[in-house]
């Protein structure tokens, strides 16, 4: 069977949640304008809580009603408190599924709930992996590159598990980063990274590594349905990801698609020349270098270790492409 398009055109949803997120900032804007005009503190019938909460019974019936589920978008969020995926779009009860889990990665539970999502809630238009600045799963993963230690206890050996879910995108900013002469001194070290660079940079990588990687999954489900993501910053409450269209070195405010396996390499170069425009940004950063076998290995290794290779069937009933020749390579 062919498989269908790589990229269903399908801007609707993704539309919507990035309107939600801008609307979301400014609502914030305004709730902080209007607490210093007050010098109180914010009064809980105006929150941003309580905005949404007041559509519970439109969404979600009249109590001992069961509504019908009719989420229009999937995310895959962190688990982190500070990521508040409804408010942040903007979205009401029932209409977002959401799959939270520390470092927003695409486990065999996640991809399970998403291959759910996808076959059995035809409401669903596409799938948002949503990293976000600060996320300590990632902080994690990048100080056990920096400084391994073996696991001491039953919970290390458990959060580790999580850990190495991570590291092949932390070894991916690694790479970028270390081949990047304007943003570090010395030759390739572990010792010579900069860690926040390193944790900044990764955080990126892992929500675009992740949303490849579901994106792959999603591709040999019955429905084919376009994933997105981005980086939410804690600081501004925006949503940001890599310019892939004019690889400027600019990262844009909302959504972006998947990336696929060939972009990584652009995406690299951009967050590269981003780094060297921006060098006091304190939002998420991203960079990298050109293709290279570093880039080519991690990704051979990230995608070996997945378990989607096990959930999915190859189809090679017809002449690869140059893209499905590297996607059959690192499956
Ligand atoms: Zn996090």
């Amino acid at each position: 069977m062919v498989p269908p398009p790589l990229k269903q055109s399908c801007p609707c949803m993704k539309e919507v949640l990035n309107h939600g997120n801008m609307e979301f900032v400014e609502l914030l804007r305004s709730e902080f304008q209007q607490k210093q005009l007050r010098k109180t503190d914010l009064n809980a019938d105006n929150s941003t809580v309580r905005r949404v909460s007041k559509n519970y019974l439109e969404r979600l019936g009249d109590p001992g009603d069961i509504p019908a589920t009719t989420p229009r978008a999937a995310v895959v969020a962190c688990s982190d408190a500070r990521v508040p995926v409804l408010e942040l779009f903007q979205q009401e009860p029932n209409h977002l599924f959401e799959v939270k889990l520390e470092g927003n990665i695409a486990s065999t539970e996640c991809l399970g709930s998403i291959s759910y999502a996808v076959e059995h809630l035809p409401a669903i238009e596409g799938v948002v992996v949503l990293g976000h600045t600060g996320c300590g799963a990632v902080t994690a993963a990048v100080d056990q590159y920096l400084n391994p230690r073996p696991d001491t206890t039953p919970a290390d050996s458990t959060i580790r598990s999580l850990i190495r879910s991570i590291t092949p995108s932390v070894e991916i900013a690694a790479s970028a980063l270390s081949s990047n002469p304007d943003l570090l001194e010395g030759r390739f070290l572990r010792e010579s990274l900069d860690r926040t660079r390193l944790i900044d940079t990764s955080i990126f990588v892992n929500a675009a590594a992740m949303a490849w990687k579901i994106q792959e999954f999603v591709k040999r489900l019955s429905r084919v349905i376009p994933v997105w993501y981005g980086v939410y910053d804690l600081a501004s409450c925006r949503i940001l990801h890599v310019d892939l269209e004019h690889r400027d070195g600019s990262l844009l405010f909302g959504l972006g698609d998947a990336p696929e396996v060939i972009d990584l390499n652009d995406v690299a170069k951009c967050l590269s020349l981003y780094l060297k425009k921006m060098n006091t940004f304190d939002a998420a950063r991203f960079a990298g270098n050109g293709h290279n076998q570093k880039t080519e290995e991690v990704w051979e290794k990230l995608s070996g270790r997945s378990e989607t290779s096990n959930m999915i069937q190859k189809t090679k009933s017809h002449t690869e492409s140059p893209r499905e020749k590297i996607q059959r390579k690192l499956q």
